[in-house]
C-alpha cells in the first residue's frame, strides 16, 4: 500500500490534497499543529474512502516533533510515498513594522519545518529508490504583493530549494516540484480585509478565486506516472494573476 504525508493536512489546501490522494488510493498520514477535531474530521472522511488515515500532531518547526512523527508514521504504515509540504503561515506585514517574532514564526514553519519533513521522508525514500515530494509554495513568490515581503522571501525559497533538492534525490528516484496557487479560498485568504480582497479578485483573469480541491488536483496529478518525467518545477496554478 502506497502512503502520503500532508502536513497542515486539517484545514485549506493540505486537506484537499489529503482528500484527492486518498481518492487516488494513497493511506495518509493527516498532520497538524493544533486544531485536532479538524484533523480528526479529515481522518474520518479518508476512511470513509476506504483508506487507513492517522492523524498526528507535530509542529513542523519543530525537528524533534517532526523526527517523533516521522517515528510513528514506520511503526504504522508499511512505507512512505509522497511526502505534501505544506503547513505553512501567512502574516502580512509592511517591512517597517515586521516584529521579530512574526518574521522568525515565518522562516521557521514556511522553510525549516520543509527541510524537516523533506529530510525525514528523503531518508525513507532514499532506500526504496522511489518518492515524490511536493512542496507548497505561492504565485507571491513570482509576483510582488507589498506586505508579503516576509512571505514571498520564503516561498521564493521554496522554489530554490525544490529545483535543488530535485537535482540532489533525482538519482535515488526522487521527483520534487512545487505548486506556487495563487489566492485560494481557505482560511487563510478568509484573514485578508473584504476590500483588499475584492482588489485581488479584481487582478485575476479568471474572475475568482481559486478552490482547495483543484490544488489538490494538481498536487495528485504531479505525483502520478503522468509526470513520471517532471521534477525541480514550480507549477503556477492562478487563474492567470500572475500573467
Ligand atoms: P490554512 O487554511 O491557514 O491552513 C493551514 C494548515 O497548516 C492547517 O492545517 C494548520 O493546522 C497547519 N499548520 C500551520 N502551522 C503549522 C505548523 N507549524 N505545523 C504543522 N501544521 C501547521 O492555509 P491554506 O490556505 O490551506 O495554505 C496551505 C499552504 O498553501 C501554505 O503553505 C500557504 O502558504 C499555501 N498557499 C495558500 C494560498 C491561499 O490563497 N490560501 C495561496 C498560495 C499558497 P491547524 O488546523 O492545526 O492549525
Amino acid at each position: 500500500m502506497s502512503t502520503a504525508v500532508v502536513t497542515g493536512a486539517s484545514r485549506g489546501i493540505g486537506r484537499a490534497c489529503a482528500i484527492e490522494l486518498a481518492k487516488a488510493g494513497y493511506d495518509i498520514v493527516v498532520n497538524y499543529v493544533s486544531n485536532a477535531a479538524a484533523a480528526q474530521e479529515v481522518v474520518g472522511e479518508i476512511e470513509s474512502l476506504g483508506r487507513k488515515a492517522l492523524a498526528i500532531q507535530a509542529d513542523t518547526a519543530d525537528l524533534k516533533a517532526v523526527q517523533a512523527m516521522f517515528r510513528t508514521i514506520s511503526k504504522e504504515f508499511d512505507s512512505m510515498d509522497v511526502l505534501v509540504n505544506n503547513a505553512g503561515v501567512v502574516d502580512d506585514k509592511y517591512l517597517l513594522m515586521l516584529p521579530e517574532d512574526s518574521l522568525e514564526r515565518s522562516l521557521d514553519i514556511n522553510i525549516k519545518g520543509y527541510f524537516h519533513c523533506a529530510q525525514n521522508a528523503a531518508l525513507k525514500m532514499m532506500r526504496k529508490k522511489s518518492g515524490c515530494i511536493i512542496n507548497m509554495s505561492s504565485v507571491s513568490s513570482v509576483v510582488a504583493i507589498p506586505g508579503q515581503s516576509v512571505y514571498s522571501a520564503t516561498k521564493g525559497a521554496v522554489n530554490a530549494m525544490t529545483a535543488t533538492l530535485a537535482k540532489e534525490l533525482a538519482q535515488y528516484g526522487i521527483r520534487v516540484n512545487a505548486v506556487a496557487p495563487g489566492f485560494i479560498a481557505t482560511d487563510m485568504l478568509g484573514q485578508i480585509p473584504e476590500e483588499q480582497k475584492a482588489e485581488h479578485l479584481r487582478s485575476v483573469p479568471l474572475g475568482r478565486f481559486g478552490e482547495a480541491e483543484e490544488v489538490g488536483k494538481l498536487v495528485c496529478l504531479l505525483c502520478s506516472d503522468a509526470m513520471a518525467y517532471v521534477t525541480g518545477q514550480t507549477i503556477v496554478m492562478d487563474g492567470g494573476l500572475s500573467l
